[in-house]
């Protein structure tokens, strides 16, 4: 039995994984294809990798798997079910090595009054997503690259009607000349605030930024408050080349990841672009602190 994740994240900085899309991409994902259907060894596989490369927490692929998202990919009906397989693919990958994450990603849609979305609609699609999520075995949840803090809450709510496990809630921000933003105009404090007030245990920011410029706002993030704090930057700016998206190396990265923790994240991974490389060179440099 692995201690609860209160206790585990209180002793030391911990690591989550990188990650899933440009994996699925490397493992034959056909463009197209609903990441939440694909190949279940395939995804059981990038998860292994990642526990490999020394994350503590893994995240379940079901990044657009609320029903909306799954709505446009004619799966809604079978939400619960899709969730419940992703969870299990995450936890036979973890073993008793990691800890499993729900994840829930935006629905891609608007609230009310920017869209036709009411909010009790968007909380029935989280709901059944967390549904299947606990259904599966879940050890803890992530409402992740959140741009609007009134859906992060919608996320917060289908969470906590029925969970009672750790949650995280991670929004994304762009750095502006006024400083740091979500598209939706929100600041720092505002989110802080929101992510707070949603009940979240572990508050973070991921997406959006690279490594060599996120420390400065895991250092607002900690200025306003006192909860563990997640930082999961992208592998780097992304460039276009071709049909795909890359992300060029950043030079010196071991050195940013250590600006990150010195900013106060107590839990770091990786997002978009990121791979088991990277997590291997991040869980390097948490050890490496955690033994001085
Ligand atoms: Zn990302």
């Amino acid at each position: 039995m692995r201690p609860p994740i209160a206790q585990f994240i209180a002793e030391k900085v911990r690591v989550f994984d990188g990650g899933m899309g440009s994996m699925l991409i490397a493992a034959g994902m056909p463009v197209g294809q609903c990441p939440e259907t694909f190949d279940a060894d395939k995804i059981q596989n990038i998860h292994e990798q990642y526990v490999a490369a020394g994350a503590d927490f893994i995240l379940t692929c079901t990044f657009g798997g609320s029903a909306l998202t799954l709505g446009k990919h004619g799966l809604a009906e079978r939400t619960r079910e899709i969730n419940r397989r992703n969870a299990e693919i995450a936890r036979r990958a973890a073993g008793n090595r990691a800890y499993v994450v729900g994840d829930l990603g935006p629905t891609g849609e608007l609230m009310e009054p920017f869209g036709p979305y009411s909010e009790e609609q968007i909380v029935a699609a989280y709901a059944e997503q967390v549904r299947g999520l606990e259904d599966g075995g879940v050890d803890a949840f992530i409402i992740e690259t959140m741009s609007d803090p009134r859906e992060m809450a919608a996320a917060a709510k289908a969470v906590r009607s029925l969970s009672p496990k750790p949650l995280i809630a991670s929004m994304t921000f762009t750095s502006t000349p006024r400083g740091y933003r979500t598209v939706m105009g929100t600041t720092v404090e505002q989110a802080v605030e929101a992510m707070t007030a949603a009940d979240a245990d572990i508050l973070g920011t991921n997406c959006t930024l690279a490594p060599d410029d996120i420390a400065g706002l895991v250092r607002e993030i900690c200025r306003y408050t006192r909860r563990p704090v997640l930082a999961q930057p992208n592998a780097g700016r992304p460039q276009i080349e071709g049909d795909r998206v890359v992300y060029p190396p950043i030079e010196n990265l071991e050195q940013h990841i250590e600006a990150i923790l010195d900013a106060g994240a107590r839990l770091i991974g990786g997002c978009c672009g990121t791979n088991p490389d990277y997590i291997r060179l991040v869980r390097s440099v948490v050890d490496r602190r955690n033994k001085s």
